[in-house]
């Protein structure tokens, strides 16, 4: 049970104390306060959910969760914060996969799961404005009636694992549709902000065009909640495709992934919606795991690696005509460059064949803990870097039970961005040692990022030099002084603090 007055937190911030939790009852009611200091008895069973991320890799100890509905109460917590130097993490769904989310000590938790409301949606410009709490999937959900779709697609969405607008924002999620409608910095217009010294920021503008001088909402975009907190968001969201087809295709080597991409955007041109790369281990897990249908032997014999492809455009006929040609020409040809495809025949075929690409995250969570390296390397070395791993480790001696399950790979080829994954029966300094620096050396041979798209959070802070050159760094760090002097904005994120990493285990 937590009774202390300030305790002296994370990166020398104060902790929330008795003082500060009756104050912030005079902004929240009750129920958007969950504390384990008195007045209220929560125990630290009931924050944990709050406390521990989605890996359960990280776990913080924050003894206060507050969760306002509104952008005014927001600032008046931030405010507080601010003046008592009380360290702060802004709190979405809790899915970000590098520990981001979650304190590194006992600093406040702001969750925005309260701020749920669509602000907004204009059905002539497919304009959204909505609360930076709403479920990424709701707001999919809210729009479809209305032949739009959101410009972004993750894994993490439905089945209990909710991705919120504003988290997508913050860590300038990727996902499943960037190769069709490009990243966040594109698609946000408009972002509300409050800023860690509870200033409220208001950039919620619903222009595509508006060159008035620096853009400020970029700076929020990827920051990952070390700049201030985001409380309204507004997206540009694109029409509902027509048409939407896809396949998965066995290939029965590696070397024709490239081949098969440039034949694909060649024929699909403008229809090519998506095209992700999945390698036999991670297809396998994917099926162990019932994510989606698994294909039959037959289709799957002497397959090395997969991809999904997908298509989406305006007429079904000239869609269909298109992706038969494509697959014509593919397993005709004098050497195919796949095996076999499977072509969805149904809406539920669809689904399926995206949940075994989808799922991969989950069915790696189930399998074990896992090492997530989620890198941007040319994708010509996708598979020697997992194949390099895999060899790095297994000379480590941690391929085997007890250690190093899995070494997978999978990603989406169009963004250049694979997904490593090493699976192991439990987190070990020993596995972590071997694969650090080892991964970021690899990354940085190629000139590559060592975040393609979950951001640094708590997990990279000690890497960020083999993407970030001195003097960028510092200019980061400028501008993080210069929002956030007081450094009580998600303290440990994206920066070390005192040039220490954080031990998690
Ligand atoms: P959280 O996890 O709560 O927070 C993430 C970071 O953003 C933290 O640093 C937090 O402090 C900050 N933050 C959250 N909300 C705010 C706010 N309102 N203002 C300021 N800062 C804030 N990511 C991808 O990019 N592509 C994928 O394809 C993808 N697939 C995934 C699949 C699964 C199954 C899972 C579990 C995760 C996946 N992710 C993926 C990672 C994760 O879902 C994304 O990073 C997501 O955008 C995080 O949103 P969230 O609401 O859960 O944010």
């Amino acid at each position: 049970r937590w009774t202390s007055s300030h305790a002296k937190a994370f990166a020398g911030l104060n902790s929330v104390a008795e003082a500060d939790l009756s104050h912030f009852s005079r902004i929240l009611p009750d129920s958007c306060i969950l504390s384990m200091l008195p007045p209220t008895s929560l125990g630290s069973d009931d924050l944990s959910t709050y406390n521990t991320d989605w890996m359960g890799k990280y776990k913080g100890r924050a003894n206060t969760v507050l969760k306002p509905k509104t952008t005014a109460e927001v600032s008046a917590i931030v405010k507080w914060c601010w003046e008592k130097r009380i360290g702060v993490v802004p709190q979405g769904g809790n899915t970000g996969l590098v520990g981001g989310s979650v304190p590194l000590g006992n600093e406040l938790i702001i969750n925005l799961g309260n701020m749920s409301k669509v602000r907004s949606f204009d059905p002539t410009t497919g304009i959204l404005v909505a609360d930076a709490g709403c479920v990424l999937e709701a707001l999919s959900e809210y729009i479809a009636p209305h032949n739009y779709v959101m410009p972004l697609d993750l894994g993490a969405k439905g089945r209990q694992v909710d991705c919120m607008i504003g988290g997508n924002v913050a860590t300038n999620a990727g996902g499943l549709r960037l190769l069709r409608y490009g990243s966040l910095h594109g698609t946000v217009l408009g972002l509300e902000v409050v800023l860690p010294d509870g200033t409220i920021l208001n950039q919620l503008s619903q222009l595509r065009k508006d060159n008035t001088g620096y853009d400020l909402k970029q700076l929020f975009i990827g920051a990952e909640g070390t700049l201030g907190i985001i409380t309204g968001v507004s997206i540009l969201t694109a029409a509902t495709p027509q048409a939407s087809n896809n396949v998965f295709l066995a290939l029965p080597t590696f070397n024709n992934v490239l081949p098969l991409y440039m034949t694909a955007r060649q024929q699909l041109s403008e229809i090519l919606s998506a095209f992700e790369f999945i390698d036999r281990s991670a297809y396998e897990l994917a099926v162990k795991h019932g994510q989606g249908k698994a294909l039959s032997d037959e289709d799957t014999k002497g397959a090395e690696c997969f991809v999904l492809l997908e298509t989406s455009g305006g007429k079904r006929e000239h869609d269909e005509e298109k992706l038969n040609k494509l697959l014509e020409s593919l397993l005709e040809a004098e050497e195919p460059l796949v095996n076999t495809g499977v072509l969805s025949q149904s809406p539920a075929q669809f689904a399926s064949l995206w949940a075994l690409r989808e799922g991969i995250t989950e069915a790696v969570s189930k399998e074990g803990k896992a090492y997530k390296y989620d890198i941007s390397v040319p994708l010509s070395s996708f598979k020697d870097v997992v194949d390099l791993t895999r060899e790095h480790l297994r000379k480590c001696g941690l391929v085997r039970k007890g250690a190093v399950t899995h070494v997978i790979g999978y990603g989406h080829v169009g963004d250049g961005n694979l997904h490593l994954n090493i699976v192991a029966d439990q987190y070990s300094t020993e596995i972590q040692d071997a694969l650090e620096p080892f991964v970021y050396e690899l990354v940085a041979s190629y000139q590559g990022s060592i975040s393609a798209e979950h951001g640094i959070g708590a997990m990279k802070t000690h890497a960020l030099h083999y993407s970030k050159d001195d003097k960028s760094i510092e200019w980061m760090k400028r501008i993080k002084n210069l929002f956030d002097e007081r450094g009580i904005m998600n303290p440990g994120k994206i920066y070390l603090v005192d040039g220490q990493p954080v031990k998690f285990f």
